[in-house]
């Protein structure tokens, strides 16, 4: 490239989080959670605009029904109460008639004017003395929320389409993520995430090119400017001049992500004979198949919250069996272990516009499951129903000591009791809990005892452990998953489980890096679960390396003081033992792709 091109193009540095080449128009995401704007809309896009209301009662109308038709598997009356009565607001109160009259009237966003006659509601009801009575409040409460998730799948002619675009939003959450990719985007730039970002991991599933730590984009390019996104080396290119377009068009062709490669044995084991297993960790069920072709032995962890399509629409008892059914058909006899919601308050009950102040402090993952217990005891039931003749595990997030384990083994003796109490066939899954922060690593001993199998989660470990949010990529460089600490608290859970007896399967980011991964087998690891586009790689270098190396690897971080330390260390000992595996130059952190073949 001359000089003169150099000049006129912009280059900036980001964090690479998904790989591959993207090049499109940039397309600024629509963030639908957003606080809820009020719009005046014109006289000729009234009767559409009642249209899409209409489509959202609807929908929310045939959720509700589900809701209530699921009682014969579900002998909990009161939760039938509940939705019954909430149905009866949306079909036989003047509640949708109001907002419709608003929308005619003043020719307001259905949104808008959804708030406005639920605020009206929510206030009558409130003055109401009787406790009884004014707690229907809170059904029109819920109502509205439903109606507001409604109204963001319920799109109107004017949503854009990101196909094939650029598209770049501030932060992205994983149902936003998934939904995004069903538009088929060229690439995705965010200003916030990190490598074990939930949208970051999805992206890379999904193999969709990905850099975040981009600020301020509009300072530099506008809705529709050229944008190229390289996700190898986390850069964006705006204005390419010279021949730059032309050989990122070539590299565009060569997917950076590996295919699949030649035959492996079909266990895989360390040169010394040591078996590791290698399964998957899915959130798509068809992403399953070729999982498996790349070796993998069953679902490590499955996300339940991926069912989440929409804050606030938690899926019916049945969709759930359905869903578990499912996802469990495509894992057969390997089995797929069904984390249990690991979701905060905001995603539960729809209403994004009251989050927390710390949601990864708050009330989230299992503690939120305990304390709103109708929504846990239908997916107990639902994975329970689902079980009787799959092979499904329950798996608890974010377990802080024992008292959750015990708590959670009384909602399934009860749910256990009133299903067959009703005739209804159910399975007998194994429980599981992921160790994920401190005071879990510190229990480690008393926890593995209460339970079937452990799972690590090295993502939410590091974040939890050093302090550091996963998802801000100004704090990356504290996010050390070499931290001398972070090594201890995962010896220390390994220990625990063998002392036990007991599988720990290491289930974050970590597990899918063959950077990371010798030092897990090291330390004593011998079930890693991970993201699909990881598992061949990894796979080669198991069957590249002796356990007794990454022992020795051991004995030697052991002696480092700091993670910058323990790297260096890992390099050396890489470039010494093993240089054929690592070709030199190449070994870098957080890659899933760089192993020779
Ligand atoms: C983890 O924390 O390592 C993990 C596997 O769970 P998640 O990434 O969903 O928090
Ligand atoms: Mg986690």
């Amino acid at each position: 490239m001359d000089d003169a091109a150099a000049q006129s193009e912009k280059r900036i540095r980001g964090l690479s989080v998904s790989y591959g080449i993207g090049i499109g128009n940039v397309a600024f995401y629509q963030d639908e959670s957003r606080p809820i704007q009020r719009t005046k809309i014109r006289s000729n896009d009234v009767k559409s605009e009642i249209e899409r209301f209409r489509r959202a009662v609807q929908e929310s109308v045939a959720e509700l029904s589900d809701l209530v038709a699921g009682k014969d598997a579900d002998p909990g009356e009161t939760i039938n109460d509940i939705f019954s009565l909430q149905l009866l607001i949306l079909e036989q109160s003047s509640f949708t008639a109001n907002v419709e009259a608003l929308i005619t009237s003043e020719h307001l966003n259905s949104e808008w004017a959804l708030k406005t006659v639920s605020d009206e509601s929510i206030l009558k009801q409130s003055a109401v003395t009787d406790p009884h009575l004014s707690e229907k409040r809170l059904d029109i409460e819920d109502v509205r929320d439903r109606l507001h998730s409604a109204l963001k799948g319920v799109k109107n002619e004017r949503s854009i389409s990101y196909d094939g675009k650029v598209v770049f939003a501030r932060e992205l959450k994983p149902s936003a993520m998934l939904e995004l990719s069903k538009n088929k985007p060229a690439a995705v730039i965010t200003e916030r995430g990190g490598w074990t970002s939930h949208a970051s991991i999805l992206a890379r599933e999904l193999r969709m090119p990905m850099v975040s730590g981009i600020r301020n984009l509009s300072n530099f390019a506008s809705e529709g400017t050229e944008v190229i996104v390289d996700g190898d080396s986390g850069t964006i290119i705006i204005g390419a001049a010279g021949n730059t377009l032309e050989t990122y068009s070539s590299r565009l062709k060569t997917s950076s992500y590996q295919e699949e490669l030649p035959a492996l044995p079909a266990s895989s084991q360390t040169v010394d004979g040591h078996q590791i297993i290698i399964r998957a960790n899915v959130d798509i069920p068809e992403a399953y198949e070729q999982a498996r072709r790349f070796g993998a032995e069953g679902i490590g962890l499955f996300r339940s919250e991926s069912l989440i399509s929409r804050p606030g629409r938690i899926p019916s008892e049945d969709a759930q069996v359905k869903a578990y059914r499912e996802i469990a058909d495509v894992a057969g006899d390997a089995g797929v272990r069904i984390r249990t919601f690991d979701i905060s308050i905001d995603r539960l009950n729809g209403n994004e516009t009251q989050t927390e102040a710390n949601p990864s402090l708050g009330l989230r993952s299992i503690r939120l499951s305990l304390d709103e217990q109708v929504h846990f005891r239908i997916q107990i039931r639902a994975i329970l129903r689902a079980a009787s003749d799959r092979k499904i595990d329950i798996l608890l997030p974010m377990v802080s000591g024992v008292s959750e384990i015990l708590q959670t083994k009384e909602v399934i003796k009860d749910e256990v009791s009133r299903l067959k109490s009703a005739g209804i066939s159910i399975g007998e899954p194994r429980l599981g809990a992921m160790i994920e922060v401190p005071s879990g690593v510190l229990m480690a001993n008393e926890i593995v005892r209460m339970v079937d199998f452990i799972a690590l989660g090295t993502n939410d470990l590091v974040q939890y452990l050093l302090a550091v949010d996963r998802d801000n990529d100004s704090v990356a460089e504290w996010y050390q998953t070499l931290h001398p600490a972070v090594i201890r608290a995962i010896s220390t859970v390994l220990s625990a489980g063998a002392a036990a007896d007991k599988k720990v399967i290491i289930c974050g980011e970590m597990a899918g890096s063959p950077f990371y991964a010798p030092v897990l087998i090291g330390l004593g690891a011998r079930e890693l679960s991970m993201n699909i586009n990881s598992i061949s790689q990894i796979r080669r270098l198991v069957s590249s390396i002796t356990l007794v190396q990454t022992e020795t690897l051991i004995s030697k971080i052991s002696l480092c003081e700091t993670s910058d330390e323990t790297e260096s260390t890992l390099r050396s000992f890489y470039a010494d033992h093993w240089s054929d595996i690592f070709p030199s130059g190449s070994i870098a952190l957080n890659t899933a792709n760089q192993i020779k073949n």
